[in-house]
């Protein structure tokens, strides 16, 4: 009997027919013979409405009853799709985070897993049910309080569930076929790829492809987790990310580039005049990191020999900004910058791929591309297996379509999104 493990998506239980639907799916892993594992995401766009109200009744929520508002959204859908299975003649149980065993850190919003006891879900499982746990969410023993693991942790309870009940496969289905070269909602003509590694994976992923949480596969990776990405509105094969896809049947010659990525929801920070004298970068870095900013990208202009300053230019998440700013206005004397700018209207691309560490001449051809479409390029970062360049936002669609195109990933087919609102 194999135990398989199977994450939900919100837009895959974004009504109650959806849910229905899924439960079907379930029952039928139930009735071929395994053991299955639940993690369910909050219906649709829960979350954010969640969010949302949050923010009409306060500007700053607090952090312990955010994390108690939010994983309340798994607790419907999880309850919901439990009632499904039910009703269809099989036995279902449904689990918070914490009855789950999910054990984290007390960072609340960005909580991360430490241990995972699932001892509750394994009597479940011996019981003959099938199990159904809220995704996103857990518990710390110190202040034995509810967290949540950030945005798109439902694929990290997956995935640690996956691991500590040492399953045969975790199957995250959503509302794509799979894993694409490009999102299928910015490039039209972007392709299912059969096997992913979790290398590239990890890039794309961090380079803001969300089909896919970072931390889900960071996780997977260093615990050995196979995922296949999938959609829950058909029974395609969806895509393979693996520690190793050479091995087995797949071609030997794996592509130079395996994707492109896009994200817009970082902003830029240029801190002007900054005197150009050792120990500044890291005076301002500081301070950044104090304020709770997460550097992606930074960019230091060459100061010229009579001005003596330099402009120091860095990209981060766009809720981020605003607490960064007041943090570093509040030490512009100090520091002895002249001036802060704020820019919300960037755009960044990545290219990814693990050909790129023995192929040379990919930066010049991303680059012609780019201007090929006058796209301006104002920051460019690398890493031994992507490219990151930012845009403006309102070029960003098209600077992702025509880099795809440039670099042979086109398909013949416009790619399908079968639900979701991309919120
Ligand atoms: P879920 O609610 O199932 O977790 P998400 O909205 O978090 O779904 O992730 C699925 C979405 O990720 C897709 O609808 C798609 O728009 C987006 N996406 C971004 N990059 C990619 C990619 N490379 N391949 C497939 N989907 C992608
Ligand atoms: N519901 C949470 C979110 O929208 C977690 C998830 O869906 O993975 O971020
Ligand atoms: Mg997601």
């Amino acid at each position: 009997m194999a135990l398989i493990v199977q994450k939900f998506g919100g837009s895959s239980v974004a009504d109650a027919e959806s849910i229905k639907r899924v439960a079907k799916r379930i029952v039928e892993t139930r009735k071929a013979g395994n053991e299955v594992v639940v993690a369910v995401s909050a219906m649709g766009d829960t979350t954010d409405e969640l969010l949302d109200l949050a923010h009409e009744v306060t500007p700053i929520p607090a952090p312990r009853e955010l994390d108690m508002l939010l994983s309340s959204g798994e607790r419907i859908s999880m309850a919901l799709l439990a009632m499904a299975i039910s009703s269809m003649g099989y036995v279902a149980r449904s689990f918070t985070g914490s009855q789950a065993g999910m054990i984290t850190d007390a960072q609340h919003g960005a909580a991360r897993i430490v241990d995972v006891t699932p001892v509750r879900l394994r009597e479940a499982l011996d019981d003959g049910a099938i199990v159904i746990v809220a995704g996103f969410q857990g518990f710390n023993r110190d202040t034995r309080d509810i967290t949540t693991l950030g945005r798109g942790g439902s694929d990290t309870t997956a995935v640690a569930l996956a691991a500590a009940l040492d399953a045969d496969v975790c199957e995250i289905y959503t509302d794509v076929d799979g894993i694409f070269t490009s999102d299928p909602r910015v490039v039209p003509k972007a392709k299912k790829i059969d096997r992913i590694s979790s290398e590239e994976m990890l890039e794309l992923a961090a380079s803001g492809a969300k089909v896919l949480y970072i931390r889900a596969v960071e996780y997977a990776r260093r615990h050995g987790v196979t995922l296949h990405v999938r959609s829950s509105f058909n029974n395609n094969e969806g895509t393979l990310v693996l520690n190793n896809p050479g091995e087995g049947d797949a071609p030997m010659e794996q592509p130079i580039v395996a994707g492109v990525a896009t994200d817009l929801s970082e902003a830029k920070i240029t801190v002007v005049g900054v005197p150009d004298l050792p120990g500044k970068a890291a005076e301002i870095f500081t301070i950044v990191a104090k304020a709770g900013g997460n550097v992606d990208m930074i960019v230091q202009n060459v100061s010229t020999a009579v001005s003596g300053v330099t402009d120091i230019s860095f990209t981060l998440p766009k809720p981020e900004a605003q607490q960064v700013l007041r943090a570093l206005a509040a030490e512009q004397e100090r520091v002895g910058f002249s001036a802060i700018q704020h820019d919300d209207q960037i755009g960044k691309l990545a290219l990814v791929g693990a050909g790129m560490r023995t192929n040379t001449g990919v930066s010049a051809k991303l680059f012609e591309a780019l201007s090929a479409a006058s796209i301006n390029i104002e920051m460019i970062s690398t890493s031994e297996i992507r490219i990151s360049v930012v845009t403006r936002a309102d070029t960003l669609a098209k600077a992702a379509n025509v880099v795809h195109a440039a670099f042979g990933l086109d398909g013949d087919d416009e790619a399908v999104v079968h639900g979701g609102t991309g919120r």
